[in-house]
């Protein structure tokens, strides 16, 4: 950048030195011509009234020695009498040239011509006398070419020396105009803005700055997380699995009599039961945390799937004698079947968990306020109000003994909250203990697929 200013710059100078100085000639040269012209104008004006007071010995006496211009008399017929630089005898007739046929037809005539080389130029003016001869004053000058040419020498050497000056002046500029950019602290971009043009990057830069901190603090939080959720893990697999060994482990070496063996192997079988169901929504979240990008949304009917929800908890439900029902409309959105089901199910499956026997878990499939809306509600044990902000976290549980015995994993409710935000869905909660729960998961309108 640096570099690039300082080329610009010098580059500007020396187009600026050489414009300003072919100007400066071209006027000067002008002004210079014209004065000359004018000069040689007077010139002859004078030398006609000396000689028509002193005749054509005014210039052979007078005139042809005090002045420098070339001075010449011809007769009407173009026959020269007097030359002040050459013998007349030498000279060719002169009615041929154009300054003297104008200075006989019109009293005066001019004329520049130039020398072959085009090194200088020479203006003639002539004058008809009253005699009828023709007086002629002629000033030989550089050409404007030849008076450039001349000055290149002296521009050339101006040129280097202010192209030198100029190397420091914007080198040193150049270093002044970069140095705020250099000094400028990309951490706090925002803390000292150097100049009003870079604002916009640097309001980008602090933008992005503070998205990379996001990001950061998510990740380690992402990261103690998952750390967290594999010790908790580890923790709930290593339960049914002592129960397990500890069981198979009596009846192997006889220490459980015949008619025991029924309720050992029974407490086997509801041990690996749970930890297949655990297993299973261990897959089922660890899949949402990392497919969240590759999850297939289509069109589902929420009413059906209420239905089907029911339909498997229904034994579930016989067996406490809990009246489970389905109420509400068909209503389709844009969602992941899977996901869907998981969160449904869930829900419902709390409901009849947490339900003691006789009671009843309602579903209701309904628009709130033109947003569809997934609604379970039982007349179960409900939650107390300072565990109902936790009951979404991973593997928490309000008892954790009913849980286990219910046949909870401590999953369900992090799955549902994990499957509204892959449906922008929001939840609400209400509870009150000994009276009933109502969770609601109510999805944002613009996934509704009517
Ligand atoms: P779990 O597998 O233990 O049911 P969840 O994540 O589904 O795990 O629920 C977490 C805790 O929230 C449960 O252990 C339970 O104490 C409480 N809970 C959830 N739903 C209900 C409900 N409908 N009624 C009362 N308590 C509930």
């Amino acid at each position: 950048m640096k570099q690039k200013i300082l080329n610009h710059g010098s580059f500007l100078v020396l187009l600026s030195v050489l414009l300003t100085f072919f100007a400066a000639s071209f006027v000067m040269y002008h002004k210079f011509s014209m004065n000359m012209k004018q000069d040689v104008r007077n010139e002859a004006e004078y030398i006609k009234m000396g000689i028509q007071a002193m005749g054509q010995d005014y210039l052979t006496e007078a005139v042809g020695k005090l002045t420098d211009s070339r001075i010449t008399l011809a007769d009407e017929q173009g026959n020269v009498l007097f030359d002040s630089e050459k013998n007349p005898s030498e000279l060719e007739n002169h009615s041929d040239r154009p300054e003297v046929i104008q200075a006989l037809k019109k009293g005066h005539g001019e004329l520049v011509r130039f020398s072959s080389t085009l090194s200088t130029q020479t203006f003639y003016y002539a004058l008809s006398l009253e005699d009828g001869k023709v007086l002629r004053v002629a000033k030989t000058t550089d050409s404007v070419f030849h008076t450039m040419m001349s000055g290149f020498t002296l521009l050339g050497i101006l040129t280097i020396g202010i192209l030198l000056l100029d190397f420091f002046l914007v080198q040193k500029q150049t270093t002044d105009l970069i140095k705020p950019i250099n000094e400028l602290d990309l951490e706090n971009p925002l803390k000292t803005v150097c100049y009003e043009e870079l604002r916009p990057l640097l309001v980008r830069l602090d933008q992005q700055n503070q998205q990379i901190a996001r990001q950061m603090e998510e990740l380690k939080s992402a990261e103690a997380m998952r750390r967290e959720f594999s010790a908790n893990v580890s923790h709930e697999l290593k339960t049914p699995l002592m129960s397990i060994s500890g069981y198979a482990e009596l009846m192997m070496n006889g220490l459980v009599s015949e008619e025991k063996v029924p309720e050992f192997s029974g407490r086997i079988y509801q041990e690996a039961s749970r930890l297949s169901t655990l297993v299973a929504d261990i897959i089922q979240i660890s899949r949402l945390d990392e497919k969240n990008n590759e999850l297939v949304f289509e069109s589902v009917e929420l009413y059906e799937l209420a239905q089907d929800v029911a339909a498997h908890l229904k034994p579930a439900a016989e067996k406490k004698k809990i009246d489970l029902t389905v109420e509400g409309q068909e209503i389709c959105l844009e969602g992941v079947r899977q996901v869907l089901y998981e969160m449904f199910y869930n829900l419902a499956d709390n409901g009849v968990r947490y339900t003691d026997e006789g009671g009843r878990v309602k579903i209701t499939v309904s628009r709130k306020l033109c947003q569809p809306c997934y609604c379970v509600e039982d007349n179960g044990i409900g939650i107390p109000k300072k565990e109902q902000e936790r009951i979404f976290e991973r593997f928490y549980r309000v008892d954790k003994s009913h849980s286990r015995e219910s046949g909870g994993t401590g999953l369900g409710l992090s799955i549902v909250k994990h499957g509204a935000s892959v449906h922008h869905a929001k939840i609400n909660l209400e509870s009150e203990p000994g009276t009933g729960t109502r969770v609601e998961v109510v999805f944002p309108k613009k996934t509704e697929n009517i």
